[in-house]
């Protein structure tokens, strides 16, 4: 068992990996990123990651690059670390060109990957639920883009912990609540769940698809739609959903208990049915 990392074809320690420093990622968030997780040995929803990731190089005019070749690398890199449960984190950036806002004629984009067992969320997080803040989104207007443009982010998820909870959720200035700062938000009111429309203000979560499809699957109903903080606060239950969130329960928000303050039954079960949909 190794952690690794790629760089442009090439597989090296970690801590041997370098980036230019006129790489457009570091100079200006101009990269891309998709973040995998596998179980025992098996990547879960691996081409919907790379569909995502797809769109996303489109959305920044990317040059295109080979899917295959994607791909490839990514089972080559996951193979050769040996990690069971692993996470890899991809990064696309631009390329590598003089320091200028407009986009270089002959840059290559550079691709790199981090391979490393999942840090995974504290076990009494799966037992008591968790707690957040909601703060106002201040991110910009395609968070649709999965880029590495994640300050917004990294502010939120650093006054969450300095308030003492686990994350924060995003609301915007007129009061929708969007998403939280590594995950996708649902409630839960009356037996039914609701979820922001996929729209440019929230990432489309491939773990947000995956519970929809097993929603329908059980015939739950579902409600893809905008939400404020009063619902947020009256919800039954609110989870968080994502690759390495799955599905967690938050049963405090801004200090309010959700519903009873204890995990809610949608949660129970749509964890456990996502957890029988990777076959873990
Ligand atoms: N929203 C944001 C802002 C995220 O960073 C993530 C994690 N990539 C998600 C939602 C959840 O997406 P996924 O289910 O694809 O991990």
């Amino acid at each position: 068992m190794q952690e690794l990392a790629f760089v442009n074809g090439e597989i090296m320690p970690i801590d041997e990996a370098k980036v230019p420093i006129e790489d457009r990622g570091y100079n200006f968030g101009d990269a891309v990123y998709e973040y995998i997780a596998s179980y025992q040995g098996k990547l879960f929803c691996l081409e919907e990651h790379l569909d995502r990731l797809e769109r996303s190089m489109a959305a920044l005019s990317f040059p295109k690059m080979s899917r295959d070749k994607i791909r490839e690398a990514i089972l080559e890199l996951f193979d050769q670390s040996g990690i069971e449960r692993a996470g890899i984190y991809l990064q696309i950036s631009r390329g590598v060109a003089p320091r200028d806002h407009a986009y270089p004629e002959d840059a290559q984009p550079q691709f790199m990957m981090t391979v490393r067992p999942v840090h995974e969320k504290p076990p009494e997080f799966r037992h008591q639920g968790a707690t957040a803040i909601t703060v106002t989104d201040q991110r910009w207007g395609r968070c649709d883009v999965k880029t590495v443009q994640l300050l917004a982010n990294a502010m939120a998820k650093q006054q969450a912990l300095q308030a003492g909870v686990f994350d924060a959720i995003f609301v915007s200035e007129d009061g929708v609540v969007r998403e939280a700062t590594s995950s996708n938000v649902i409630i839960a009111k009356d037996g039914r769940l609701i979820t922001h429309p996929l729209t440019e203000h929230i990432l489309p979560g491939i773990t947000r698809h995956v519970l929809l499809e097993i929603c329908a699957e059980r015939s739950l109903p579902v409600e893809e739609r905008f939400f404020d903080l009063d619902a947020l606060y009256a919800a039954d239950e609110v989870f968080l959903t994502g690759t390495v969130t799955e599905v967690l329960p938050i049963v405090s928000i801004d200090g309010r208990s959700i519903g009873d303050g204890k995990i809610g039954p949608l949660a129970r079960e749509l964890y456990q049915a996502l957890l029988e949909k990777i076959g873990a």
